[in-house]
């Protein structure tokens, strides 16, 4: 049987914290932004189209806008994964690399990526065609914390709110301060004081006012049980917190 032909890769960035650090862990590859219109949109694009400023190997950003448009109210856009991964994979290359660290997400999952890889060598045999999650095992502040900080500081974006600059109250928010945190890293953004155990865990769920349930209604389905991070990392986040 012949062998694969060599691996061609792309990530699909969202310029979250995981992909950007997939991204690095990977020796930075290509990679390619897809727009889809989300309120969080432009401080994403814009971040993105700086990073390729530098890396000449990031493509042109992917309009899918029309596909934005098909969000359901709980922020869940049908399909939204597999039409990103067919068109990266259309767009030349044979090895897409998503960054997922946990899987909650359907089309995440290990069977998403073993079924869509299987789509797309049955569609074209012989291209060697691969769709992975390489650091699905590594949760958020492993990855925070193999990634170089100027990158991440200067190029990461994870806010819901969609303000240029992220808003510190979010639970996309919450969750990279705690990551940080654990990471032993200075958190994004800044940090109230005097919180307790409790209060600072729940910052990855939002501000604990009454903005909460909305907050958590516009989440991705199934997001409210997602642990981004392991127990241990969460006493390290409350121990660095305390030493501040
Ligand atoms: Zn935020």
């Amino acid at each position: 049987m012949a062998r694969d032909p060599r691996p061609n890769t792309v990530v699909l960035l969202s310029m979250g914290y995981d992909s950007l650090s997939t991204w690095h862990q990977l020796g930075r590859p290509a990679a390619v932004y897809f727009d889809v219109g989300s309120q969080y949109t432009p401080p994403e694009k814009a971040r993105y189209e700086k990073l390729r400023a530098s890396f000449p190997q990031l493509l042109p950003v992917q309009d899918l806008r029309w596909l934005g448009n098909k969000e359901q109210s709980d922020s869940w856009v049908p399909l939204r994964n597999l039409v990103m991964t067919v068109q990266a994979a259309a767009l030349g290359f044979n090895d897409v690399v998503m960054s997922a660290p946990a899987d909650w997400a359907t089309d995440k999952r290990l069977m998403f990526t073993l079924s869509t890889t299987l789509a797309m060598r049955a569609a074209q045999p012989g291209a060697g065609y691969r769709v992975r999650r390489p650091f699905s095992h590594w949760t958020k502040a492993r990855l925070i914390a193999a990634t170089p900080p100027e990158l991440l500081e200067e190029f990461a974006y994870s806010c819901y709110e969609g303000a240029d600059a992220p808003c510190g109250r979010c639970p996309a928010c919450g969750r990279a301060i705690i990551a940080h945190l654990a990471a032993g890293r200075e958190p994004p953004t800044a940090l109230p004081p005097g919180l307790s155990l409790r209060e600072l865990m729940d910052l990855r769920r939002g501000e604990s006012n009454g903005s909460r349930l909305s907050e958590a209604a516009r989440m991705h389905p199934g997001e409210l049980l997602y642990v981004p991070l392991r127990g241990w990392e969460l006493l390290r986040a409350w121990n660095a917190y305390r030493k501040r």
